[in-house]
């Protein structure tokens, strides 16, 4: 079941002629969630083809970069004749200031948005297979990240081994891989654990937004599939990004390698290394060993499973 991430948006606060401001968009399984809406976020959802049917939008936080796109995103919507719910996921304290960017050009959504308020280890969205789940970061404001954590699944069904046991092809396969015992025709019973291996872990995403480097980060999912974090400066700006409540690529790394991380993207590059990007990568590696990369928008990426090379 495909997991894929598009990088709609990778610019810092201020957006330059290659990188939108902080968008980041998920399908699964069919089901489409946004990660913060920069200015110009639907522009990036038509350019990269992923479709608007958008059942979630997570607000990591107030800041324009990562909501002024909302308005102009709702408003398509809206001339779309959606009628589909929109649940939009925000900090605490922010619902208030959220609805006002909802209904900003005084023209209500015809479609409901419901909008909650979430804080750190709260489930924002249970859904069947999967939760995504709030975390604290330190932005010096109201602010949290995001983890989309996958249930563990089924082990894997030992087809020979339930011929060699006299199990039938057919439905007494599935109830065994269910975890059901079956019993043979001529009386054995055969368990689940004879048949099934242990179960196997599923996928994890974990989206920062703008924060510094923080241990919440570290515990919001064991060994990540992917991290994507805060990386506004290089070192050359490590005061800077300390001050403003931000990251270089080097404290981003340290996080990752902190995790157990398999792969790193950083994110949120400040306007000032425009065409440039060497700098964080190199810095990232000397702390990293995992893979690193600095997306450019519209760059995909399809997350395996972590069993996928057993
Ligand atoms: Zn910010």
């Amino acid at each position: 079941m495909p997991l894929c991430v598009t990088f709609l948006g990778t610019a810092g606060a201020v957006p330059t002629t290659e990188r939108n401001p902080s968008g980041i968009f998920v399908a699964r399984e069919g089901e489409q969630l946004l990660f913060d809406a920069g200015e110009g976020t639907q522009r990036q959802l038509m350019r990269f083809g992923t479709g608007f049917s958008i059942s979630h939008l997570f607000v990591t936080h107030l800041h324009g970069d990562h909501v002024l796109g909302i308005p102009g995103l709702l408003q398509t919507m809206d001339f779309n004749d959606r009628e589909k719910p929109l649940a939009i996921h925000t900090p605490h304290g922010t619902r208030r200031k959220l609805k006002g960017l909802v209904n900003a050009v005084g023209n209500r959504p015809s479609f409901p948005v419901r909008i909650s308020e979430v804080g750190d280890g709260d489930v924002a969205y249970r859904a069947e297979e999967y939760e995504v789940r709030a975390f604290e970061t330190d932005h010096n404001t109201n602010s949290v990240g995001y983890a989309l954590l996958e249930d563990e699944r089924k082990g894997r069904f030992d087809r020979e081994r339930a011929e060699e046991l006299g199990v039938p092809v057919g439905p007494k396969f599935s109830q065994l891989h269910e975890g059901n015992s079956v019993e043979l025709e001529d009386g054995t019973v055969v368990h689940p654990e004879q048949v099934v291996g242990e179960p196997r872990p599923g996928r994890s995403i974990v989206y920062t937004g703008d924060t510094r480097p923080t241990v919440t980060t570290i515990e919001a999912a064991d060994e990540p599939d992917l991290l994507i974090h805060d990386a506004t400066f290089a070192d050359d700006r490590a005061d800077r990004a300390a001050k403003t409540a931000h990251s270089t690529a080097r404290g981003a790394a340290e996080i990752a390698a902190r995790a157990g991380a398999k792969r790193l993207a950083l994110m949120h590059i400040s306007s000032r290394y425009a065409g440039y990007t060497d700098d964080h990568i190199q810095q990232a590696r000397e702390t990293f060993d995992g893979e690193v990369f600095v997306p450019d928008d519209g760059d995909e990426l399809e997350i395996p499973y972590p069993d996928a090379d057993v």
